[in-house]
């Protein structure tokens, strides 16, 4: 186990925005990037173990219902999201997770400050959220398209100065606050390149029964690729802090950044380490009592205990 904990850590270790540095993306961080070695075949293998290990950890978190997690997830159009939490998600109960998305905000939305519609979508305690697009859009989309801020009608006071370097350390503040309290945020930006894009883009378009995915306000997006990388390299320099790093997660070869992906909420579950809560030797005396009754219950020719008959036979075998 401690062993698997190092291997997950080592390979996200190149994927991490270390705290106070300058991001470029585009010098920064491949979108191509695998670890070396590493093939598809055995990547699937790898896969699922993540899942197997996340649908205990997921058990463990829900049980002893003192943390939550977010994973917010963030990329272009087309970098996977909706892939990402369909495969990485698979093996969870889904009782413990609750997928939020978000989209152009709806007039209710944006009669209330700009980070209430997220704050209403939190996940509760042992629960696992994620957010499908985050409040990171309001460093981004909003940014990169002036009249999403005119939308949110802000009084002057709030426009003047430095608007951006504000809400950056308003999100910060916000993530503190919730990491404090029990809910660690695991923060993920699917980075794709531009030519993956288009060529997802073609595939959407070529295949009909991919057609439904394809929507012509994502290629009039895709014009205002530079104002996004340069948006998405400021947010990572200003947000990726210690309580809740950022992860740069190589899109461009699904299999590769699915690994990623479950790799990063593995390690983040690992660090919680829940545990299943443990009964008193009060109550387990009381248990004890309890299955003395139950035994005496037992019909004329059945086992007293057929749990723990049928368990002593398994482990003869
Ligand atoms: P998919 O296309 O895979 O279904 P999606 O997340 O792209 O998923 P869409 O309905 O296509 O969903 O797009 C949602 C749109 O909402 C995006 O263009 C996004 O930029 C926009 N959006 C999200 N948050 C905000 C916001 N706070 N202000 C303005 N626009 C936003
Ligand atoms: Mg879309």
């Amino acid at each position: 186990m401690a062993n698997q904990a190092k291997r997950i850590a080592e390979l996200i270790e190149p994927l991490r925005v270390e705290p106070g540095s300058r991001v470029d993306l585009a010098k920064d961080f491949d979108p191509r990037y695998k670890r070396r070695g590493l093939k598809k075949k055995h990547g699937r293998e790898l896969l699922e173990t993540g899942i197997a290990l996340l649908a205990d950890y997921q058990r463990r978190l829900a049980a002893q219902n003192t943390y939550g997690v977010l994973l917010c997830l963030q990329a272009l159009d087309a970098g996977g999201k909706d892939g990402t939490i369909r495969h990485v998600m698979s093996g969870v109960n889904p009782q413990g997770v609750h997928v939020s998305s978000f989209k152009v905000p709806s007039s209710e939305e944006l009669d209330h400050d700009y980070l209430w519609r997220y704050a209403c979508r939190l996940p509760a305690r042992g629960d696992i959220g994620i957010f499908n697009r985050s409040h990171y859009e309001e460093v981004l989309v909003v940014r990169v398209h002036q009249e999403n801020l005119d939308r949110q009608r802000l009084p002057e006071s709030a426009k003047s100065g430095k608007l951006w370097h504000r809400r950056y350390r308003e999100i910060n503040e916000w993530e503190r606050y919730l990491t404090d309290n029990g809910f660690k945020i695991v923060k993920l930006f699917l980075n794709l390149s531009k030519e993956e894009q288009r060529t997802r883009f073609l595939r959407r378009i070529d295949r009909p029964d991919r057609n439904w995915k394809f929507s012509s306000a994502d290629v009039r997006e895709r014009k205002f690729w530079d104002d996004y990388q340069k948006a998405f390299s400021e947010m990572l320099s200003a947000t990726s802090t210690e309580h809740a790093p950022w992860y740069v997660i190589p899109a461009d070869r699904k299999w590769f950044g699915r690994i990623c992906a479950a790799a990063v909420l593995a390690h983040t579950l690992i660090e919680i380490d829940p545990q299943y809560p443990t009964v008193s030797d009060e109550r387990r005396l009381d248990l004890l009592a309890v299955r003395r009754e139950l035994e005496d219950e037992a019909p004329e020719g059945a086992e007293r205990d057929p749990y723990a008959a049928g368990h002593g036979k398994k482990r003869k075998a």
